[in-house]
């Protein structure tokens, strides 16, 4: 029996923040295992997974923002598929994040909030959630 919970993402736009502390909180609620962490990955080349403001959402508009004018899609690159900015804007924020869960809470600071990143969407995706015990 695998342990690894597959939680569905759909983002609507290429590149899209979506909250999903909520959706992982509900899977740490539902858990035996009230102490540890939980592990999240994203099994996606073009996509990725960080923690950042949930109270003034210009913070992540912000973020996408400038990540496309570090990293524009029209830039000049070898990969052919047209998506070599998402690959690369995967690669920078990481497709993996581990957090404390303390008495079946994740362990968040006041003003912070879990965010799926989609880089070249609108697409299905998926979140992969491993909850391990102290
Ligand atoms: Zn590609």
């Amino acid at each position: 029996m695998s342990d690894l919970i597959y939680l569905d993402v759909k983002t609507k736009r290429r590149n899209h923040f979506i909250d999903v502390t909520s959706k992982i909180q509900k899977v740490v609620a539902e858990s035996e295992i009230k102490d540890g962490t939980v592990e999240l990955f994203v099994p996606h080349t073009t996509a990725a997974i960080t923690i950042n403001e949930n109270a003034d959402p210009s913070v992540r508009s912000d973020i996408i923002s400038y990540l496309e004018k570090l990293i524009p899609q029209d830039g000049r690159f070898d990969h052919a598929e047209g998506n070599s900015d998402a690959h690369i804007k995967s690669s920078l924020i990481g497709t993996r994040l581990s957090l404390f869960i303390s008495g079946g809470h994740l362990v968040l600071g006041t003003w912070q909030g879990v965010y799926f990143c989609e880089f070249d969407g609108p697409r299905s995706r998926k979140l992969i959630v491993k909850i391990k015990s102290d």
